[in-house]
């Protein structure tokens, strides 16, 4: 069931990619595995699968403690859910990427973690772009001056933007959203940041990951320019529980 389920995904991804003029080697596939159990990510990890994606930091850090002696730096964990502060020290150096900074005040706080552990983390910004109440992320209007106190933090390296769409029964609703962040990234992108002014920490090139795309939108966001979809009912099934906290 799964490797039936993966084989699809990876043909659509191809065949959005094909249909967009990019190259599959752009985006990057991310399990989505919270709720489900290690010998399920062990299945999904065989089947050549190697991003996976939580959103509770308890569940990320039991799973890394888990599976690190058998897996090792082939695993990459990625915390794509909301991230408190006092949380932070416990994630920074078991997740590659952290995809839901929102605001300063977590910035800080990675930054000083990251100091402390003497490594630079990388943070994508999370950003709400249909200005959803039950969501987190700063708005459209938030992002460039958020970005510009993030980037003098010298511990912390911002690869990208995330955002998740709302949920949609036809995905082409959320293209609209998908292109909004797209340009959003690429007025980043080519800003010219100043580096006269003191201890910035940045560099365009490294700025060049987009995460947005879900089960039922991951083609429609890929089309419009998503270098990494987070895909979890579409390759494991339904979670046994909801989730909370996006
Ligand atoms: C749960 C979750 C996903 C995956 O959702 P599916 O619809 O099951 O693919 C993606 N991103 C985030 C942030 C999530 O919390």
């Amino acid at each position: 069931m799964m490797e039936k389920n993966i084989v699809e995904i990876k043909k659509r991804i191809d065949a959005a990619c094909q249909k967009s003029g990019r190259n599959p080697s752009e985006v990057t596939l991310i399990a989505v595995s919270k709720t489900k159990p290690i010998c399920v990510i062990e299945e999904a990890y065989d089947l050549g699968l190697r991003h996976f994606g939580e959103n509770k930091v308890q569940e990320l850090v039991s799973k890394y403690d888990i599976l690190d002696d058998k897996y090792g730096d082939t695993i990459k964990w990625h915390q794509i859910g909301h991230l408190q502060r006092n949380k932070v020290k416990q994630v920074i150096d078991k997740s590659v990427l952290i995809h839901s900074v929102d605001s300063l005040r977590l910035g800080q706080k990675i930054d000083e973690e990251a100091c402390k552990k003497g490594l630079v983390c990388d943070v994508l910004i999370q950003v709400n772009i249909a200005e959803e109440d039950t969501k987190y992320g700063v708005t459209a209007q938030e992002l460039l001056p958020l970005f510009m106190e993030l980037v003098k933090l010298p511990y912390i390296r911002v690869r990208g933007l995330m955002t998740i769409a709302p949920y949609v029964e036809n995905s082409e609703k959320n293209r609209d959203y998908f292109r909004k962040m797209r340009q959003l990234f690429i007025d980043i992108k080519s800003k010219n940041i100043d580096n006269s002014l003191s201890k910035i920490n940045y560099d365009s090139s490294s700025f060049n990951i987009l995460s947005m795309g879900m089960t039922g939108d991951y083609e429609v966001a890929i089309e419009e320019g998503a270098t990494m979809v987070r895909v979890g009912t579409g390759i494991f099934g339904e979670r046994d529980y909801p989730e909370t906290n996006l």
